[in-house]
């Protein structure tokens, strides 16, 4: 067997250099890998809820769904006016010239009795547009994001019913 010259002496320590630098390399590679997967399994607050075990608290100016106080309702149709999806269904006529006179709580003559206040939330955008230009203030969103339906009918709501009215007493504490 040859001897080996000192040209392959040095590239044999090369090799087996390299070798524990690969070696070196994979471990380290590792090691800075799964420490960053450790910070964020362990170290880092989570972003995420157990929800529906865990409910969000959200903004008291959140869009959500929409409540219709009718009791304090002018039946001014600017609401319906101003949705740009036209979502909103009013039918409202004019009182009785002889009926006693009444009021919203804010002192506000009615002269309209309202027959139909219906929003269609299939349709809604959440824009918003509809409360802010109510004088009364009765037409508001609220923070109940939870009323998913099984039908589109399911999902017009009619704000004349007493349904409504304790749903939104359930809600807003
Ligand atoms: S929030 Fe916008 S889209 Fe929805 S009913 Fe009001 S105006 Fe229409
Ligand atoms: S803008 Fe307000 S008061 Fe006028 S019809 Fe709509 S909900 Fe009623």
């Amino acid at each position: 067997m040859e001897a080996s010259t000192p040209v392959q002496q040095r590239e044999d320590k090369l090799t087996v250099g390299k070798w524990f630098w690969n070696i070196w390399k994979g471990i380290s590679t590792a090691v800075k890998g799964m420490s960053i997967t450790f910070k964020y399994v362990y170290g880092v607050k989570p972003v995420t809820i157990e929800y529906p075990e865990v409910r969000e608290e959200l903004p008291a100016n959140s869009r959500h769904r929409l409540y219709n106080d009718v009791q304090n309702c002018i039946s001014c149709y600017q609401c319906a006016t101003a949705c740009p999806v036209d979502c909103i269904y009013i039918t409202a006529e004019r009182r009785e010239k002889d009926a006693p006179a009444i009021k919203t709580d804010g002192g506000t003559a009615i002269k309209l009795d309202l027959h139909q206040y219906t929003i269609d939330t299939a349709l809604c955008c959440y824009c918003g547009l509809c409360t802010v230009v109510c004088p009364t203030e009765c037409l508001t969103h609220t923070t109940d994001y939870e009323f998913a339906s099984y039908t589109l009918d399911q999902m017009k709501y009619d704000y004349m019913t007493p349904e409504l009215k304790q749903w939104r007493d359930r809600i807003v504490k």
